[in-house]
């Protein structure tokens, strides 16, 4: 694609970054072939390939339109097009790049439900105590919103006792913000899977949120702010652990991306890029232990939703079906398993039309085997999918032992 960037734009990383990623798109169009968006609408802009001739025009002018930001908003940065283009185009990082340029700014009620957003969410303490005051109001509460407030709320887990042999290997587990409220029994059962096979478990008492949820939302400053404390928070700690784990794919593809986001600033870029290679998903660290899994619920037929950022994200996909069915959990097929299922971290309340569809959708195609119950790997996909509906839908880990 040939691009015309204003050699202001050119001087920064951003910029520079911006018109490599701009230049490797040959303008194919197979991508919109998986846009979950682009299925729905039709809509040559609600497709990876017309929002990136959206983002150029945005960079190359410098203005912004409400028909731009209406399709880059409705854009789930779900990376399905990344995984479909032959050409490599790092879509994700340049949408982050466009957001950026685009800013966090939004009149009206966009903006306030926006600052709303990154004043509520990362703050586990603050998203709990709202959580229970929120099931309390429910009815008064904007549906939008409503929708997304946990039935339990849970309490924050705490790191069990250590195991005595020294040979263990020994893991810092992530808490995540929204987790820790919603589904805290993903990390107690992951805390005590591990301890139960001699393996260490600890948690940074200082842990923040991983920052995904600033980036999306274009506020790039914040975002960074809060890996800077992560860093710190983490650092001395991931000396003397084999890995830092994550279980929730949406705060794990972000923590892996601190080396890269983080590489310009000369005080944190060495130390992010030690937390990076130090992070896995649970999955990948399972998956490297000699052990035979188990089935720890009675079921046999699972339905397996691998959330966009495991799938696209990580391209970690096979790792957790390999491990159900090594357990003995027998998968259904699900149709069109690469397409989101509306979750997207603040989508579902930014743009719920879209989400609903997606939602109604993806319930379709999970529930086309008739499984048991649905296992997943992030907690927001888990509560989209969760409410409203009957069949059980766990985070995959609860069901090993
Ligand atoms: S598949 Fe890749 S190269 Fe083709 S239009 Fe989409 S982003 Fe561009
Ligand atoms: S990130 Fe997802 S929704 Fe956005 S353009 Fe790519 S495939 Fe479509």
């Amino acid at each position: 694609m040939q691009t015309d960037l204003p050699v202001k734009l050119l001087a920064t990383d951003d910029g520079r970054r911006a018109n490599e990623i701009l230049r490797s798109c040959v303008h194919c169009g197979f991508c919109n072939a998986t846009c979950p968006t682009y299925q729905i609408t039709g809509d040559e802009l609600d497709g990876p390939r017309g929002r990136i001739y959206l983002m150029r025009e945005l960079l190359e002018t410098g203005e912004n339109t409400e028909r731009t930001t209406f399709h880059l908003d409705r854009c789930l940065t779900c990376r399905a097009c990344e995984t479909t283009c032959p050409s490599g185009v790092a879509y994700g990082e340049l949408a982050e790049i466009t957001r950026n340029t685009l800013g966090v700014k939004r009149s009206g009620l966009a903006g306030l439900t926006r600052q709303f957003l990154q004043w509520l969410i990362p703050d586990a303490g603050r998203l709990r105590r709202m959580a229970r005051i929120g099931k309390l109001f429910r009815v008064l509460v904007p549906k939008n919103l409503a929708k997304n407030i946990p039935t339990k709320v849970g309490k924050a887990w705490r790191a069990l006792k250590t195991a005595d042999n020294d040979h263990s290997l020994s893991v810092i587990l992530l808490n995540g913000c929204a987790q820790q409220v919603s589904t805290p029994q993903t990390n107690i059962a992951l805390a005590q899977l591990l301890q139960d096979h001699d393996i260490n478990v600890s948690a940074a008492p200082d842990e923040g949120c991983c920052g995904s949820l600033d980036l999306h939302l274009g506020d790039e400053n914040q975002a960074l702010n809060r890996m800077r404390h992560n860093v710190d928070a983490l650092f001395e700690l991931a000396q003397s652990c084999d890995a830092i784990l994550s279980s929730a794919s949406g705060c794990g593809v972000t923590f892996k991306d601190y080396a890269r986001l983080l590489a310009h600033d000369s005080t944190y870029a060495q130390r992010a890029a030690t937390i990076a290679a130090k992070v896995l998903d649970v999955s990948e660290f399972l998956d490297s232990l000699e052990v035979n899994w188990a089935r720890a619920r009675s079921v046999d037929r699972v339905a397996w939703h691998s959330p966009c950022t495991l799938q696209h994200g990580q391209k970690l996909d096979d790792v957790v079906s390999r491990l159900l069915q090594k357990a003995g959990y027998k998968l259904t097929p699900v149709p069109d398993s690469h397409l989101c299922c509306g979750s997207a971290g603040t989508y579902s309340i930014l743009q719920p039309q879209m989400s609903d569809q997606l939602k109604t959708n993806k319930w379709d195609a999970l529930m086309a085997g008739a499984p048991e119950l649905v296992a997943t790997a992030n907690v927001g996909c888990q509560t989209h999918l969760a409410a409203g509906h009957d069949v059980e839908v766990v985070h995959w880990i609860e069901l090993l032992k």
